[in-house]
């Protein structure tokens, strides 16, 4: 019975073995490891040296043996436990503190090697939490865009509580350095998740920068200027446009409240925030890949497809308008009154009520053409 179970154990670890060793194949060649799954790792990896010294013991003790060969047991036994406990240890640990989630870059080997959109992500994670939502997701559309673009930038600030905002006030007026804002607590975006600032990040996946003629893509136009243009393009107020302090790595969404709506507590109506998504998704929506020859043709035929819809459409309208004309019209058009007095007169026809376009024409052209004087006469 328990060897079934020791067999049980045994294959699952293998398996999982195999599993963890392909995810850790795949992670390394994109140079970032996730902490929990080294320590999911190093955790299976004790548990299954702690149930082969289970095994060891269990199925050799019957023959007794050396006090050298016990105490040897036993410290195997001792070091399985130890690695054991530190394996739940560090992963409990990972998990209450959140850090789950954290991954960690390893080096690089080529000097000129292009980071990954990961890697370049993972640098402005830990600026990302506590922002506003939409400004997370904006954030992240932003960082994926410039990517795509060959313009790799890292988010330096985010969320700035209100003590943060008061010491980089004192900054340059009661304390030392050089002024970098002119918000007190509460008067930044930043304080409310509603603002980032960023800089360039230079290939080394390091070094950052804020050069605003720097061309690191070489297509001619500065980085700068086309992190503002994507950032603009998604919703974002660059600091670069303010005209009495210009704060060129800040970027708001502000939603149109005002700092003091903020300080009174006032949020981003829900309408706001799904607009404000909805233009996030848009050019996200068009930055997935380029159509194929097949899609292209899929998509001109449905164009051909609509065109003529419209056009049948159209001409249904004209029709159902020539049939509105042609029902009886609620009363009779002054430019047929005469010549249906002149027909009535004649004794031609008892009532002209309620005719329809066509019957008052008919009537009028008749009338024109003298048959009623006639019939008069
Ligand atoms: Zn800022």
């Amino acid at each position: 019975m328990l060897l079934v179970a020791y067999s049980i154990s045994m294959i699952c670890a293998v398996m999982l073995f195999i599993a963890l060793s392909m995810y850790f194949h795949k992670r390394f060649k994109r140079q970032t490891v996730s902490l929990f799954m080294l320590g999911v790792f190093f955790f299976l990896s004790a548990y299954t040296f702690k149930m082969a010294v289970a095994f060891w013991i269990r199925f050799t003790s019957a023959s007794g043996g050396a006090a050298l060969y016990a105490t040897l047991k036993s410290t195997a036994w001792a070091v399985a436990q130890i690695g054991t406990t530190l394996g739940l240890v560090v992963l409990t640990y990972l998990m209450y503190t959140k850090g789950q989630d954290i991954f960690m870059s390893l080096p690089r080997k080529g000097k000129n090697a292009m980071l990954t959109l990961d890697q370049v992500k993972l640098k402005s994670m830990p600026r990302m939490s506590g922002l506003h939502p939409v400004l997370e997701a904006g954030t992240v559309a932003l960082i994926e865009r410039c990517y795509a673009r060959g313009v790799p930038i890292i988010v330096t600030q985010g969320l700035r509580t209100i003590a943060e905002q008061d010491a980089l006030y004192a900054q340059g007026r009661t304390r030392p350095g050089r002024i970098v804002t002119n918000a007190r607590g509460g008067h930044s975006y930043h304080n409310y998740g509603l603002a980032i600032d960023f800089a360039l990040l230079l290939p080394n996946g390091s070094s950052v920068s804020w050069d605003m003629t720097r061309d690191g893509d070489q297509d001619g136009v500065a980085d700068w200027q086309e992190v503002i243009q994507e950032a603009k393009a998604l919703g974002f107020e660059s600091g670069g446009d303010w005209t009495s302090f210009k704060d060129y790595p800040h970027l708001q969404m502000t939603f149109g409240l005002r700092l003091a709506d903020l300080l009174a507590g006032r949020q981003p109506t829900g309408v706001q925030m799904d607009a404000a998504y909805a233009r996030i998704d848009k050019l996200q929506g068009e930055a997935e890949q380029p159509m194929t020859a097949q899609e292209k043709k899929d998509f001109e035929a449905m164009q051909l497809l609509i065109k003529a819809q419209a056009e049948a459409a159209l001409n249904l309208s004209n029709r159902v308008t020539g049939l509105e004309k042609a029902a009886k019209l609620p009363e009779i058009p002054k430019w047929a009154l005469p010549a249906c007095e002149a027909a009535k007169a004649a004794g031609l026809l008892d009532t002209t009520a309620n005719g329809s376009y066509d019957f008052y024409r008919m009537v009028t052209i008749l009338n024109r053409a003298g048959v009623f004087k006639k019939g008069a006469k």
